[in-house]
């Protein structure tokens, strides 16, 4: 569902950001994350809102373990931080496997990121659903590397096929979204990942490291705004 665009006259002159123009004018949205980079600015400016934010994280995409559980933790730990709940959804990888099957050499953008989209949002619809949102949105589409078209229409799409429920496709990388996800990650010292998240994106980042001169990624390595660790 798309909302009214924002209007300066919503300032909140205390925190120095806009009242976010929700659909139906619910207060209650459900929020699939990814990571704590993409989500800590809409989980941020959905609390300065006033927003009643609950977070899904449901990625049975992220290979290795190793660094499902780097992403995760890290999500909880801001979310812990902001006192937002967190529902740890399913790591049901063998699931994610067969959802993508025969799409493994498709570019990034492309059809298997298009199941993979359906695959996260149409659990996080479900689970909306069952407990009572009837608004869902997602912090995929706050990364310049994301087509967001391509995830409005999932999210939608996943969203259809629950009577009630909605899909808020705010653009969370416009009014400064997108400096802010930097600002916050580096306050905060986030992980910082390297590549989208499955094996694939793992493997095609990696031929682009090693073809232009560069290591392989090193999981586990890289902190935003640290130098070494
Ligand atoms: S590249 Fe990213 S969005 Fe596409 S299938 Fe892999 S994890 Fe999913």
């Amino acid at each position: 569902m798309t909302s009214a665009s924002p209007n300066f006259d919503d300032l909140d002159t205390r925190t120095g950001r806009l009242q976010l123009p929700v659909p139906m004018g619910v207060d209650k949205v459900l929020l699939h994350s990814c990571c704590a980079p993409c989500s800590g600015e809409v989980m941020e400016a959905m609390q300065a809102s006033g927003l009643r934010l609950t977070i899904y994280f449901y990625n049975p995409n992220i290979h290795p373990r190793e660094e499902y559980l780097l992403r995760k933790a890290e999500n909880i730990r801001f979310a812990e931080h902001l006192g937002i709940p967190f529902i740890d959804a399913d790591y049901d990888t063998d699931n994610w496997f067969m959802r993508v099957k025969g799409l493994e050499w498709e570019p990034e953008r492309g059809t298997r990121c298009t199941q993979c989209f359906d695959m996260r949002f149409e659990r996080t619809a479900l689970y909306g659903y069952e407990n009572g949102f009837s608004l869902f949105t997602s912090c995929l589409g706050i990364s310049r590397w994301k087509n967001m078209a391509q995830i409005n229409d999932c999210g939608h799409r996943a969203a259809a096929r629950y009577e009630g429920m909605h899909y808020w496709d705010y653009n969370w990388r416009k009014q400064g979204g997108t400096d802010r996800m930097i600002t916050i990650s580096k306050r905060e010292e986030f992980y910082q990942q390297e590549y989208c998240g499955c094996i694939y994106s793992l493997r095609d980042t990696n031929k682009h490291r090693r073809d232009t001169g560069r290591e392989n990624i090193k999981i586990g390595e890289q902190f935003y705004g640290v130098k070494n660790r």
